[in-house]
């Protein structure tokens, strides 16, 4: 059984990414969707696509979507999601087919980012996993900014 299939495994990382957010002040939304179990099943994102719950775009084309984040972690805090996962529950699960769709949301990143005034720099995160604190099985990039990042990230 691998370390990921091992459910007090699973448990002690999901605690470890709970304690971890907490320590950082970081959104309860955040942490309760640290809950989450690595799985194929809709997410949340596929209700933002297909318009049955509400989200702020801030940029949509033919394969992806921008929206802000619930739970900011900078003034400037948007996903960046493809709107077909086609089997990209993380980015651990990419396959050669992926690249395009990977290329095109790097790309879009770039000119949300632009679009955000984001001129002095900005942070680009894929979570994956229990042990990356990833909270949503549908393949997201993060763009962070309009704060001082640090380094080594937590
Ligand atoms: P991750 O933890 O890397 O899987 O990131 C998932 C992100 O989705 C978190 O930063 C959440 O705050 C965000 N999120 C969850 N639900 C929503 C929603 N309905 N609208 C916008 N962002 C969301």
């Amino acid at each position: 059984m691998s370390q990921q299939e091992n459910p007090s495994s699973l448990r002690l990382q999901i605690l470890t990414c709970h304690l971890a957010a907490s320590s950082r002040n970081m959104a309860s939304e955040k942490e309760a969707a640290l809950a989450a179990v690595p799985s194929d099943s809709r997410t949340i994102f596929d209700k933002i696509i297909n318009k049955e719950i509400p989200a702020k775009v801030v940029f949509e084309d033919d394969k992806v979507l921008a929206l802000r984040d619930i739970a900011p972690q900078a003034p400037t805090h948007i996903l960046l999601i493809p709107k077909v996962r086609d089997g990209l529950t993380g980015i651990s699960k990419a396959e050669k087919k992926h690249c395009e769709i990977l290329g095109r949301l790097l790309y879009t990143a770039k000119l949300v980012a632009k679009q955000e005034g984001l001129d002095d720099g900005f942070r680009l995160v894929i979570n994956d996993g229990p042990n990356g604190c990833q909270s949503v099985y549908h393949l997201h990039i993060h763009l962070i900014g309009g704060r001082q990042m640090n380094w080594p990230p937590g």
